[in-house]
């Protein structure tokens, strides 16, 4: 029998929460705000945001590419964690939600690190590739509509160096992909994904069981 990791009960996540991170004063803030949108559960969770932080130091990443901001929560994580250094390339369609976004990169002292691209997504990725900017990033981070997630990993293998790193948010869909009686109209794009993400050879790969599942893939040099 495979081993089974221990079960996150909710005592066990308040032990995470309490203990497992340290998160800055403003990402707090954020956190709080952005608890009471109506779509709060979109956010990452603060131990995510820990996460992709430490990801972002331990490749040494100064180039990080997001795709899908909301309020901004991920985008702060990672700017932070890069410091003046770093640059990010945002991209997503909704002006309101990116407008208090704005307000906490600019309260960090990062707005000038953080450049914002409104429009669909696609349409940004492909402005990107065309202005030359194919193999410039470090992290990318896929998080926006899961019906263009394969395109959008299509896109960032494009736009990553050799070695960088794509996380790709919601891989479970709540859980919906290991349980076909609940699948909603986006868990097949999901799943199919997941499917060739396993065999895909131009990256290695690791799922891992954090939020709603975020899966790692380095492109191989
Ligand atoms: N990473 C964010 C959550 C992103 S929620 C956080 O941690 O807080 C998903 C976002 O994707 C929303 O802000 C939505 O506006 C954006 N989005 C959805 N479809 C899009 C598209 N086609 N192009 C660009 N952005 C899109
Ligand atoms: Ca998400």
């Amino acid at each position: 029998m495979a081993n089974r990791p221990t079960e996150l009960t909710t005592a066990l996540h308040d032990y995470v929460l309490a203990h497992g991170f340290r998160e800055d004063d403003i990402l707090a803030r954020l956190r709080k705000e952005t608890a009471s949108h109506e779509w709060a559960i979109m956010q990452i969770t603060p131990e995510q945001g820990a996460f992709m932080a430490i990801l972002a130091e331990l490749i040494g990443a100064k180039r990080y590419l997001e795709i899908g901001v909301f309020t901004g929560y991920s985008s702060l994580s990672v700017a932070l964690a890069m410091g003046i250094e770093g640059h990010v390339t945002a991209l997503d369609s909704n002006e309101t939600y990116t407008d208090t976004a704005k307000r906490y990169w600019r309260e960090a002292g990062l707005e000038k690190n953080i450049e914002l691209r409104l429009g669909d997504a696609r349409t940004s990725l492909a402005d990107l590739i065309a202005d030359g900017q194919v193999a410039s990033y470090d992290f990318a981070f896929i998080d926006a509509d899961k019906s263009s997630y394969d395109a959008y990993y299509e896109a960032c293998l494009e736009l990553l160096r050799p070695g960088g790193l794509i996380a790709l948010d919601n891989m479970f869909h709540l859980g919906r992909v290991s349980a076909r009686d609940k699948w909603s109209e986006d868990t097949p794009a999901i799943d199919a994904l997941n499917r060739k993400i396993k065999t895909d050879d131009r990256v290695s790969i690791s799922m891992v069981p954090i939020g709603d599942g975020l899966t790692l893939c380095r492109k191989r040099p």
